[in-house]
């Protein structure tokens, strides 16, 4: 396989990581998960009690923040400087927190040059919001992946009741799509698919037969790929 780069956007529990997990595995690429970069912005904000609003703040945040994934007998998992703080981040708040402070383009700045430079080698699956959009506008093969938010939300749901979360699927479909009218709404990088996009509703589909779709997209791109 050549050396593609590989972005996969799209709102809330469309299945992205699923999948884009599945195809980096398939390919021998690296998976990298954009979204947990704003979480990591957002975990440490809330940590130094830095309002999600307070540009001044978050730019100085930023600037000294060391954010890197490393790989250690729990997988992959996210940095700050020598803390894992993969176990903290993935909370209902840290969701909220993380659409916030992802809406100034402060935190949108600092984090650009990052994962740019994860990108520099290609081969690579890149799941996010503006991956396709703004990060990389040249990858290779890009792909919008969304679903039904009543389907998303009960994805949501599940993941978080294995979790022994206690919010309720009404809870749980509210901050959805407030997260999404956030992500969707907002001046810089809004969440939208790239005009060159390959679109995707995983509504009525299972993981396979998605991945089996995306898999044909790719191998056509690696194979006129000089
Ligand atoms: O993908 P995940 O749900 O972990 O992302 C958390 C939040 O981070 C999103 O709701 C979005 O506000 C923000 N995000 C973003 N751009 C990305 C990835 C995530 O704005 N490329």
């Amino acid at each position: 396989m050549k050396k593609l780069v590989i972005t996969i956007d799209g709102p809330a529990g469309a299945g992205k990581t699923t999948v884009s997990k599945a195809l980096a595995n398939r390919l021998q690429y690296k998976y990298i998960d954009t979204g947990a970069l704003y979480r990591g912005v957002a975990f440490e904000a809330h940590a130094k009690g830095i309002s999600p609003d307070d540009d001044h703040r978050l730019e100085a945040l930023c600037n000294e923040l060391e954010l890197k994934f490393v790989r250690n007998n729990k997988g992959v998992r996210l940095y700050s400087g020598e803390t894992d703080i993969s176990d903290y981040i993935r909370t209902p708040e840290m969701s909220m927190t993380a659409s916030a402070v992802s809406a100034r383009p402060v935190v949108r700045e600092a984090l650009l040059g990052l994962q740019r430079k994860m990108g520099a080698e290609k081969a690579a699956v890149f799941e996010g919001r503006d991956m396709g959009t703004v990060v990389f506008p040249e990858a290779d093969v890009k792909f919008f992946l969304t679903a039904d938010l009543e389907i998303r939300a009960s994805r949501r749901h599940k993941e978080l009741e294995e979790k022994k979360s206690p919010q309720k699927f009404e809870e749980v479909e509210r901050d959805m799509q407030r997260r999404d009218n956030n992500d969707s709404s907002r001046k810089v990088a809004p969440l939208k698919p790239s005009e060159d996009a390959i679109l995707i509703d995983s509504s009525q589909y299972s993981v396979e037969s998605v991945i089996e779709q995306m898999m044909k997209h790719i191998n056509e791109k690696s194979a006129a790929t000089p």
